[in-house]
């Protein structure tokens, strides 16, 4: 098969991996629809799900080079996620091809003293990524209708004026967000947020292992099971960020993460269809740009050894 026919028939595929997850409008969205252990039958392809993902990663190295040298479009990957659902490992995966000059990654934790001195998006506008870039956030401004809302006296140390704090405070800021993110995609910086969808039970396995396995030990925190106590109230707070903020230029992808693999594939399967749609390209010389290059060609050429 010709490349660029194995290429459509791959792009069907992942295509058709996506279509469960995307969530492209909040109506009707409702995030215990979305079960945390689906593999879309692909349990007993496990090879072909791996086949997919190493070609995918490949797939998204070459778009990631047209990315950069087009130079006008960036990508901003959010990701979201309760503790222990595995967003380091995706992130590790699927970059793994990516040319580090043309990727930002940002860990957002506890905001600090100068942070809380401003809006509370200023920390995330500053690490934005740049045209021709991919900025990867390992947490993000969503924490902000997340954390912050789960536990409101983190909402106190913001420095908000009183008046300013009303009970419409969490949809005034999903509005904002959505806003915002309207404003990145018409400037050219295209956006995709996935919730990597943990259950309860499997979250509980993988502490365990944390506890049981030396290698894991380090990554274990009490602070981490302190939060699973607020399961109920992060789901609620997902369930309305996700459906306040969907949107076409910004969609959702609620990714199943019971199964590594099957999370590493999804979201490489939404990355590389939504930098093919943008139909990115090396930019063409223009004719006395062609000429200049001849020219500096014949110059080589000419040089004494
Ligand atoms: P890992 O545990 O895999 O290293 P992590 O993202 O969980 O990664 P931690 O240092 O464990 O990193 O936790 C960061 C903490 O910072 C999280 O509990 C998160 O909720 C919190 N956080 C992030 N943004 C904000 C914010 N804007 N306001 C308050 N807390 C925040
Ligand atoms: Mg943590």
């Amino acid at each position: 098969m010709s490349k660029g026919k194995d290429r459509k028939a791959h792009l069907k595929d992942l295509e058709k991996l996506l279509v469960n997850y995307r969530v492209d409008s909040g109506d009707g969205f409702k995030l215990q629809d979305f079960d945390p252990s689906s593999t879309d039958g692909m349990e007993e392809g496990k090879e072909r799900a791996q086949e997919l993902l190493v070609r995918g990663v490949d797939w998204l190295s070459e778009l990631q080079d047209r990315l950069y040298a087009q130079d006008k479009y960036a990508l901003l990957c959010v990701f979201q996620a309760m503790d222990a659902a595995g967003k380091d490992g995706t992130i590790k995966h699927v970059m793994s091809g990516v040319n580090p000059q043309g990727c930002q990654v940002y860990s957002f934790k506890q905001p600090s003293s100068e942070d809380l001195d401003h809006d509370f998006m200023w920390r995330y506008m500053k690490c934005l990524p740049e045209r021709g870039r991919i900025g990867i956030f390992n947490r993000s401004y969503y924490e902000e209708v997340l954390v912050v809302r789960v536990h409101d006296q983190l909402l106190q140390k913001e420095k908000i004026p009183e008046r300013l704090i009303t009970k419409k405070i969490w949809d005034e800021r999903l509005q904002d967000i959505k806003a915002f993110e309207r404003y990145l995609s018409r400037n050219g910086v295209v956006v995709l947020k996935f919730y990597l969808n943990l259950s309860k039970q499997e979250q509980k396995k993988r502490f365990l292992a944390r506890i049981d396995v030396p290698e894991k030990n380090w990554k274990f925190s009490s602070a981490d099971v302190e939060e699973r106590g607020y399961w109920k109230d992060y789901a609620k707070a997902y369930q309305e960020a996700i459906a306040g903020t969907a949107s076409e230029e910004a969609p959702w992808y609620v990714v199943p993460a019971d199964n590594k693999w099957f999370t590493r594939l999804v979201v490489i399967a939404a990355i590389v269809k939504t930098l093919e749609k943008l139909d990115l390209r090396y930019p063409q010389l223009e004719k006395d740009q062609l000429k200049n290059l001849e020219k500096a060609k014949l110059m080589l050429q000419s040089e004494k050894k």
